[in-house]
């Protein structure tokens, strides 16, 4: 019997701090809590960030677009 299901844990979390959307990334530390940050670099506490299971919906922190590489196709300049 196989019945071990376990849940991929790579769903998109999001985080909306009342003001924009942040793309949030999960880290697992060691046996403590989980440890949220989103891709600016945020710390969000566990249970503030949410996911959408059928949904997408936009990130419009800047930071995360840019670092989630989903920022607007425009050619970088350096
Ligand atoms: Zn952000």
């Amino acid at each position: 019997m196989s019945d071990i299901h376990i849940e991929a844990i790579v769903v998109p979390l999001y985080y909306d701090d009342g003001k924009v959307v942040h793309a949030c990334e999960s880290y697992f530390m060691h046996p403590g809590p989980e440890m949220i940050r989103t891709k600016c670099d945020k710390v969000v506490l566990p249970g503030e960030a949410f996911t959408l299971s059928n949904a997408t919906i936009d990130v419009t922190c800047d930071a995360c677009r840019k670092a989630a590489g989903t920022a607007d196709a425009r050619p970088r300049r350096w």
